[in-house]
């Protein structure tokens, strides 16, 4: 039976088969339900008016009554902008126009009684609301004059508290909506209508998807009042209990399905025993050891090592800020998979890490007739056909590649030890692909340069295990990071050019981000040119997403190899590259970065003996978040202090740091940084209905499996582990 809630959204009215191709190519919205499930990112509350005298610069979207006293036009030509002077009984506000001031013109009245709706902003000491919306209030047009007293005293209302009659009384849902939405009339606006005439369609309640003595344990509202109220609320405390109910239901989803996970994977697979550390571990740390290990390096190893006696299968996150020396703990590690006759394969996230990776390795390899091979995508033909001979035979020891190293033909003839390298490029669904690869589920190793702080990692990835190296190899000198607004840029061309002629080579990186792409490359394109004008006795490389993956790689090698001395690029180098010899970031438009890409920035430098520098060239106007978040960056170099900050800072919605931590699902609602306490309480109902119901056969958790069955369906990642 086709429940109402998978009815294809083409046949709600409204929609039509053109929209619903827009909503399902914008949105991926296909059926009721996900409409539904599709939140508002923020409610504007205009279940209140606020008296002029009442607000200031640092509020968020008020409601204002009053009239329009007189009109005025400041500056001329393009910079021309219309201010009403805009009054109720108790103050002036100036409402500002900017764009369309002949249509504000020819359409406010002064003597007028408006309901203006807008966020008020401080400029020049005096507050006010550009751009505002307007809404006449018919049949209410006493003079403003008659309200005011005699002498031209505002008169201030008896009680300020007593909020005044607002027309529309609530809350209004705002919902993200692209471009694409917006022209055939899928705003925000839009959005909320479908909404609303779709839960007025549903005539029965939305069925419950949490079992009732949860929903009392938990205090929770049903899922059909939180769904109605967190479209439309009815009041602040209902959008609250709402939100709680949908976020606790969110969080519980997936704390059960890693729990009940972790309790198969250990149920089922037995993990292959190394039982001892040999002659190629000895030798390799006897004769080839670089340099001593550092206490955090040793510690993990150790941990490793336990895991890899314990007859389990390890399944380890390993996290070391920028430059700590996992390599080299990969690598170490990988030789007691050889001493054990086991092969190791290393995962990286793009050709030109592996190729690194595999340099490396070789490098300190040296004289220890261990085969280590490469495999990616430009490995073709005879030579692939070679390598994937010499791999089922058991004749390469460790196979260093990119997803080349999943496709199914890719075999080994006993994969032991499998290291993730930048995990948050890889989902579970490709770990669970390379278990494939051996009758007994090799070990794994995830490592990451992007931290999160430990007991939120634990409760995230709850199937896997953590090591920290929190610790930098000594003797690194740490970056020095400065702020510069960019019409400063003589300054830095003149320390740019210093340590060019020192030797040193500079990158230059510019923000991506997709809604805006077509900008920002033309942005990188100016950039590089004016570049290759400020420093035309120098060689400049650019690089950028778009390149194919060949044309990418051959800029970077250039760059590594001095050839050029300067690098123009997008985010793509983000990840990993090691050129000892750059000792300059230089981050344009750096408030458009997030905290955690930033740092990921500037770990690229610093990584040779010189002194190095990052620049964090910024607009001089910048929002209270971005100072905030630069500030953060010149203040520490410390990946863990600041990956804490960001989870601060972080505002609900935003989901950067899931996207980067890797996470296997998205949350649509609730936010690991603000709602801690709820994903605990989530975590602990999941453990508990995991522990009391081995077989699932609890009639009263019926309810928990069959939406558990639902969800995976829907999120390819979730059902990949099993
Ligand atoms: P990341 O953790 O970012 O992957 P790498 O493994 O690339 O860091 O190591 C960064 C640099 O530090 C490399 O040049 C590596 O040779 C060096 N390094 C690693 N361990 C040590 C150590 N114990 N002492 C000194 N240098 C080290
Ligand atoms: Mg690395």
């Amino acid at each position: 039976m086709l429940k109402q809630l998978d009815q294809d959204i083409k046949y709600l009215k409204g929609v039509g088969p053109v929209r619903a191709e827009v909503l399902k190519k914008e949105l991926g919205i296909v059926t009721f339900r996900d409409l539904l499930y599709y939140y508002p990112y923020k409610y504007v509350d205009r279940s209140r008016i606020y008296y002029i005298c009442e607000i200031n610069g640092s509020m968020p979207y008020v409601q204002l009554k009053g009239q329009i006293l007189s009109f005025e036009t400041v500056g001329t030509g393009r910079k021309t902008r219309l201010v009403a002077h805009f009054a109720d009984r108790t103050g002036v506000v100036d409402l500002v126009w900017f764009q369309g001031v002949k249509y504000a013109q020819k359409n406010y009245q002064c003597r007028t009684t408006y309901i203006v709706f807008g966020k008020p902003t401080v400029f020049n000491g005096r507050v006010q609301i550009a751009h505002p919306d307007i809404d006449k209030v018919e049949g209410d047009n006493t003079p403003l004059e008659d309200m005011i007293s005699f002498d031209g005293d505002m008169m201030v209302p008896y009680n300020l508290s007593s909020a005044q009659d607002s027309p529309y009384g609530k809350f209004v849902p705002c919902y993200n909506t692209t471009e694409k939405m917006k022209n055939c009339g899928l705003n925000s606006d839009g959005m909320a209508k479908l909404t609303e005439k779709m839960l007025q369609l549903l005539r029965e309640p939305l069925e419950e998807t949490l079992p009732p003595y949860i929903l009392a344990r938990n205090y929770l509202i049903s899922l059909d009042d939180a769904m109605r109220n967190v479209h439309f609320p009815e009041s602040p405390q209902m959008l609250e209990r709402a939100q709680q109910r949908l976020k606790f239901e969110e969080l519980f989803y997936v704390q059960v399905n890693i729990l009940r996970y972790a309790r198969d994977r250990i149920r089922k697979f037995r993990g292959i025993m190394f039982n001892k550390v040999g002659e190629v571990f000895h030798t390799f740390y006897r004769q080839n050891l670089p340099f001593p290990l550092t206490g955090a390096q040793k510690r993990v190893i150790k941990e490793i090592r336990e895991d890899m006696r314990s007859g389990r299968q390890m399944n380890r996150l390993l996290q070391g800020d920028v430059g700590s020396g996992k390599t080299l703990v990969a690598l170490l590690c990988s030789l007691i998979a050889v001493d054990n006759g086991y092969q190791t394969c290393i995962m990286a996230p793009t050709e030109i890490l592996a190729e690194q990776h595999l340099e490396t390795i070789r490098g300190m390899l040296h004289g220890m007739n261990l085969r280590v091979e490469l495999l990616t995508g430009i490995v073709k033909g005879k030579k692939r056909e070679a390598l994937l001979a010499d791999l089922v035979t058991g004749q390469i020891h460790i196979l260093i590649g990119t997803h080349a190293v999943i496709e199914d033909n890719v075999l080994f003839s006993r994969l032991g030890f499998v290291i993730i390298d930048e995990q948050h490029r890889f989902g579970v669904a490709q770990r669970a692909k390379l278990w494939q690869k051996n009758t007994v589920p090799p070990h794994v190793l995830v490592m990451t340069a992007t931290p999160i702080p430990r007991t939120l990692a634990m409760t995230l990835y709850g199937d896997l295990d953590v090591s920290v190296i929190d610790e930098l190899p000594p003797g690194r000198k740490p970056v020095e990071t400065v702020h510069q607004y960019e019409n400063r840029r003589d300054n830095l061309n003149t320390f740019i050019h210093q340590q060019l002629r020192k030797g040193r080579q500079i990158y230059i990186v510019y923000p991506l981000i997709e809604e805006s792409e077509k900008i920002d490359l033309k942005n990188l394109e100016d950039g590089y040119e004016q570049v290759c004008r400020d420093f035309s006795q120098y060689k400049v490389g650019k690089v950028h997403g778009r390149l194919k993956p060949a044309e990418k790689d051959e800029v970077m090698q250039r760059f590594a190899s001095g050839e050029t001395q300067i690098l123009v690029a997008t985010t793509v180098i983000e990840v990993g590259v090691n050129v000892p010899n750059a000792s300059v970031m230089v981050i344009e438009n750096a408030e458009r970065f997030g905290l955690s890409q930033l740092h990921q920035l500037r770990g690229r430098v610093g990584r040779g003996a010189e002194q190095s520098y990052c620049v964090l060239v910024t607009k001089f106007k910048m929002s209270d978040e971005s100072r905030k978040r630069i500030k953060i960056m010149v203040d520490s170099n410390d990946g863990f202090e600041i990956a804490e900050m960001d989870l601060k800072l972080r505002g609900p919605g935003d989901l950067e740091g899931t996207q980067q931590s890797g996470m296997a699902f998205d949350l649509k609602i609730a936010n690991i940084a603000r709602d801690g306490q709820l994903l605990m309480k989530a975590r602990e109902e999941a453990q508990k209905v995991i522990d009391s119901d081995e077989d699932e056969s609890n009639p009263a958790n019926e309810i928990i499996w069959r939406r558990l069955r639902e969800l995976r369906k829907s999120n390819i990642n979730w059902g990949a582990i099993s």
